[in-house]
């Protein structure tokens, strides 16, 4: 039976594991993203959109990079994770990361997508990019491709990435690059994505509440 809440009200709470103040919502349900099917909706808006919850969540994801990413001199921010980005280099300035920049600060920068969907960085941008140590920040990592596509971006503009950061992802690397998650497929039991054409949930008919993305749902 379709529930008649909705997705908002329906949202339930889940904490990063040894950092109860960094947490994030999400709704049981059947939803679809451009690439896949999944059974829940997660919600980081918070997180990219909030001041103080960017600034808890960037100290979580230091913890997580410590000792594991040894060099970063840019951040290259995906799906709206900027404020995050920036707050990010701030925690990893102070001291245990490595910087090559020869000003001593990292660089925040995003890729523009062009009319061909490529991702680009414009001429001004491609020295933040060309032989630096770069960090990528995904907001939430299911199939992937979003970050492939910047890694293949990033190589082609001369970057080498060291690792990608994340707010949820359930994949733990992507061609050869370890993802480091707040968020992981652990804190979120039952977590599942399908193939559209292999869902569970379109076999049982259970309508598609809505289409979701890394900035947010819009229902159908
Ligand atoms: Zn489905």
């Amino acid at each position: 039976m379709m529930q008649q809440d909705d997705i908002k009200s329906r949202m339930v709470k889940f904490y990063a594991r040894g950092d109860e103040r960094v947490t994030i919502n999400a709704t049981q349900g059947h939803f679809a993203t451009s690439q896949s099917h999944i059974n829940y909706y997660i919600d980081v808006t918070r997180l990219k959109v909030r001041v103080s919850e960017a600034q808890e969540a960037a100290r979580a994801l230091r913890q997580r990079l410590l000792h594991n990413v040894q060099t970063v001199d840019t951040i290259v921010c995906l799906e709206g994770t900027e404020v995050l980005g920036a707050f990010l280099a701030q925690e990893l300035e102070r001291g245990d990361f490595l910087m090559t920049n020869t000003h001593e600060t990292m660089y925040v920068v995003e890729p523009e997508e062009n009319s061909m969907h490529q991702l680009v960085f414009r001429d001004n941008v491609r020295l933040a990019i060309e032989g630096k140590n770069v960090l990528v920040l995904a907001s939430t990592v299911t199939t992937g491709e979003t970050v492939k596509r910047s890694m293949e971006c990033i190589a082609y503009y001369g970057g080498i990435v060291g690792g990608v950061a994340a707010i949820f992802s359930t994949m733990t690397e992507i061609d050869g690059r370890v993802i480091y998650p707040i968020f992981d497929q652990v804190d979120l039991p039952g977590y599942a994505t399908y193939a559209p054409n292999e869902c569970p949930l379109c076999k049982q008919g259970m309508p598609i509440e809505a289409i979701v993305n890394a900035y947010g749902y819009s229902k159908l």
